[in-house]
Order: C-alpha cells, then sequence, then structure tokens
C-alpha cells in the first residue's frame, strides 16, 4: 500500500486527505494539535462572540469513518528525506513515520517585522490560545476601567489598537467598537461607549487588496462605527502602556493597555526546516519556493502546501483558506495520478474573489467583477463561513449565535479564564 503521510490538519492538509478518500493509499496524517481550528472566526472567540469549541473540529472526528486515516498527535521535529520517515514528538516521545509520498502544510505564523518581543505585548490571533488570551486582554481592559478612578489611565485601558488593517484587523477592530458600544449598560462607572478602537496600518489605505472604492467604503463603514483608522502610519515600537507610532509629522506615543497585533505574516517555520533539508530556497517571508506542480526540487516525492509555499513560477499567492484547500485538492489528484500512471497539470488558483467583514450588517465584497459593501456583502460573508465550518454541529450553532446575537447585541463567551482572572 502507497504511504501517505501529511504534515497538518490546517485548511491544506485536510483537503488532501479528504480528497484521498477513496485512493489505494494508506494515510498517516500528523498536526501538533488534536483539532482542526477555522482562523477565519478567531477573531469572534477574541471578543467573546463565539466559543472555542464552535470554531475548533478534533481531527478524529473528521476522518471517523475515513478508514485509510490514522490521525498522530505530535511536533514534527525535522525531516529524514534519505530514509523517507518523518521523525515527530508524540506524547510518548520520538517516533518515526515512513512515507511513499509526503505533504507538508505547516501554515503560517505572525511576522513582527524583526521584534520578536512584541509578541509578549502585542497578542496576535493565529492560535486558539491567542484568541483566547485577547479575549481575556479585551475584558479585563473593561475590567479595570471600571475601577480605576485616573481619569488618564481610565482612558488609556479603553483605548485598544490594532496594528495592521487587513480583513484580520478590521475584522477585530469592528468587533472591538461593537463590544463596547452592546456592553455599555453592562458596566457603572466605565463609560465604554468612550473607548477609542485605533486600527493602524503603515499603508495608505484599509483592506489594501480590495479596491480603492470598497477600501474607502471600508474606511467610512469603520468610522462609523467608533474605529479610527489610522492609515500612512508605521508602529515603531510598543509597550505594556503604549504604542509608537510615525507618520509624516513625526512619532507620537499614544497610550494603550491592549495592543493586537494583525499585520504580516511569516511561513510556519516548519518550512525553513524543509527548504534546509531539501536545499529548497525560501522567499522574503520563509515561504518554500516549490515546483509548478507543488513538489520540492529534486524530490517529487514531497509536496508542499498552503500559506507556506510560493510556486516558483507564479506572483505570490495570497495567503488565504481558498489556496491551501486548492493547493491540498491538487496534492490529492497527483497521488491519484501518480498511483494510475497519469500525470497532472501543473497547479492553478482559481480566486474567487475577496470577502471581509467590517461589523454587524457590513461587509465588503469582490467576487468576479461583483463588487458589494453592506448588508448583502456581509449576508454573503456570513453564509460562505457557514458552508466552510467544519461539522454540521458548529454550522447549526454558530448560525444560531449570531442569530441570537444579530437580534440582542449579545454575546455569550465573554469569559475571562486562565490565571489571569487574578488581578
Ligand atoms: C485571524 C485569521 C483570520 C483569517 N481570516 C481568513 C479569511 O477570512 N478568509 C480566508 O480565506 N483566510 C483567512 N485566514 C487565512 C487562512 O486561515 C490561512 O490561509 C489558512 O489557514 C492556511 O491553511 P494551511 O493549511 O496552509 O495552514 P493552517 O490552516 O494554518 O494549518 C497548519 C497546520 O499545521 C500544523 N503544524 C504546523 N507546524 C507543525 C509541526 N511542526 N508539527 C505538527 N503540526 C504542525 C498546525 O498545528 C496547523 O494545524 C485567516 C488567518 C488568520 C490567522
Amino acid at each position: 500500500m502507497h504511504r501517505v503521510v501529511i504534515v497538518g490538519g490546517g485548511f491544506g492538509g485536510l483537503q488532501a486527505a479528504l480528497h484521498l478518500r477513496r485512493a489505494d493509499v494508506e494515510i498517516t496524517l500528523v498536526d501538533r494539535r488534536n483539532f482542526h481550528l477555522f482562523q477565519p472566526l478567531a477573531y469572534q472567540v477574541a471578543t467573546g462572540a463565539l466559543n472555542p469549541g464552535e470554531i475548533c473540529y478534533p481531527l478524529r472526528a473528521i476522518f471517523r469513518g475515513q478508514e485509510n486515516v490514522r490521525v498522530v498527535m505530535g511536533e514534527v521535529t525535522g525531516f529524514d528525506l534519505d530514509a523517507r520517515e518523518l521523525p515527530v514528538r508524540t506524547v510518548l516521545g520520538e517516533e518515526r513515520f515512513p512515507y511513499d509520498t509526503l505533504i507538508v502544510g505547516g501554515g503560517s505564523k505572525y511576522n513582527y517585522f524583526g521584534h520578536p518581543e512584541w509578541q509578549h505585548v502585542a497578542s496576535e490571533l493565529k492560535s486558539l490560545e491567542g484568541a483566547l488570551h485577547i479575549r481575556s486582554r479585551i475584558l479585563r481592559s473593561l475590567e479595570a476601567a471600571e475601577v480605576e478612578e485616573d481619569p488618564a489611565q481610565r482612558a488609556a485601558l479603553l483605548t485598544f489598537a490594532v496594528v495592521g488593517a487587513g480583513p484580520t484587523g478590521v475584522e477585530m477592530a469592528g468587533q472591538i467598537a461593537e463590544i463596547a458600544r452592546d456592553t455599555r449598560r453592562d458596566f457603572r462607572l466605565a463609560d465604554t461607549e468612550k473607548a477609542r478602537v485605533l486600527l493602524i496600518e503603515a499603508g495608505d489605505r484599509v483592506l489594501a487588496a480590495f479596491p480603492p472604492r470598497l477600501s474607502a467604503r471600508a474606511f467610512r463603514s469603520l468610522e462609523s462605527l467608533g474605529v479610527t483608522p489610522l492609515v500612512d502610519r508605521m508602529v515603531t515600537d510598543l509597550d505594556d502602556e503604549s504604542v509608537l507610532v510615525r507618520s509624516g509629522d513625526g512619532e507620537e506615543r499614544i497610550p494603550a493597555k491592549t495592543i493586537i497585533w494583525a499585520a504580516g505574516v511569516l511561513a510556519a517555520s516548519i518550512a525553513g526546516h524543509l527548504a534546509a533539508a531539501t536545499g529548497a530556497k525560501t522567499d522574503n517571508v520563509g515561504r518554500i519556493v516549490v515546483e509548478p506542480d507543488l513538489t520540492v526540487e529534486g524530490h517529487p516525492e514531497v509536496i508542499a502546501i498552503g500559506d507556506m509555499v510560493k510556486v516558483r513560477s507564479e506572483p505570490p499567492y495570497p495567503g488565504v483558506a481558498p489556496v491551501a484547500m486548492q493547493m491540498g485538492r491538487y496534492a490529492a489528484r497527483l497521488v491519484r495520478a501518480r498511483l494510475d500512471g497519469a500525470r497532472a497539470a501543473d497547479f492553478r488558483y482559481v480566486d474567487k474573489g475577496n470577502l471581509a467583514t467590517i461589523g454587524r450588517a457590513r461587509a465588503v465584497a469582490d467576487l468576479k467583477g461583483l463588487k458589494l459593501s453592506g448588508f448583502f456583502a456581509w449576508l454573503m460573508w456570513l453564509l460562505i463561513h457557514l458552508w466552510y465550518l467544519i461539522g454540521f454541529q458548529n454550522r447549526l450553532l454558530v448560525f444560531l449565535r449570531w442569530s441570537i446575537s444579530f437580534f440582542t447585541h449579545g454575546r455569550g463567551a465573554r469569559l475571562i479564564t486562565g490565571d489571569e482572572h487574578m488581578p
């Protein structure tokens, strides 16, 4: 039996395994987590709109009925390409998994632009832990504002700075503005409606991947929600108390107790390890450069997919789920074609467009010539996210939660958990 080892139960790896359902292969799916995380909705966990379990799904449950998949929880620690074995640190220690084909979809991590120390101050949203940490920080700031008597300190506690105005930053800023507004009656002294939500962007517009007209609409929508978009501003320093921002007019230090990082991504470290093992090149954000059929040069048995990949002959693809999913499906097709002794055409990304939500009933959509903003774009965003969410139960739960919070403006998951609940 042909042995396929897949690294990563993210968008790419999952599709590769699912599309090998009927193939005569034995699949081992390795991930350091025992669940698939639907990253596009992580910001809703970070803002108490959804519970973690509603955007995650256990990998074992996904493959319960697919007999040719074995799920292994463990961290890939390197590559033994000569022996065609994958070393993995499991709960029991180091194990090695032999393969005939290796598919690697390790994803990406946030890029702190040479300042890894900022990570401790400005939390990221790439992981479930990151989302829960941000949730605690936002809610703790509101709690502290309720008891803080000094007006300047209270203002700093009610200032939230989101760095990066791509879709994640815009969604996050919009949601924080909504929390502040929706919870105003829950507090007595903290005037949460006075919260300042700053969206800091080094470029000259928000949602730069969208046409300028939609960017301008998103900008106005953000302002009407109470967000202050600060474009052409570069973050040059940050700490627990403030963020230092440089613009054409000089530098300004803005007091802000909660800083959230949503700027730029780097390929996951595993991309660099694979490149070092195979001698492949990496690009300026650490993505491994692969052949047009997604194989690593000189290693036709190794296929790399998703956020961690740059295809040699193509301009970089956006780091979005559809790219990873299409690459995962392509990898499965390539394996099946090889087993049949056939050739597969090179990978081609079909770009179906871009969507970003800004807040309740506000979104922008740029879908194959169709440019929409407002309620219909938001409805489309909602349906597409529900469609791609894994598991019927999660779809139903998220649909119910969204419906309830749409009408009641409530947020059921405003919980401060972990050690941080202590003062
Ligand atoms: C906050 C946020 C919002 C987003 N919003 C959108 C959106 O609205 N629309 C959209 O299309 N895209 C969005 N994206 C991007 C999208 O989530 C990614 O493009 C997509 O997840 C990439 O899929 P992937 O399979 O390459 O990696 P991932 O989905 O990140 O999966 C990688 C997997 O590899 C595992 N892994 C990594 N290294 C190792 C290792 N050494 N050992 C074992 N396992 C390992 C990880 O645990 C993970 O499960 C968003 C991303 C974020 C962070």
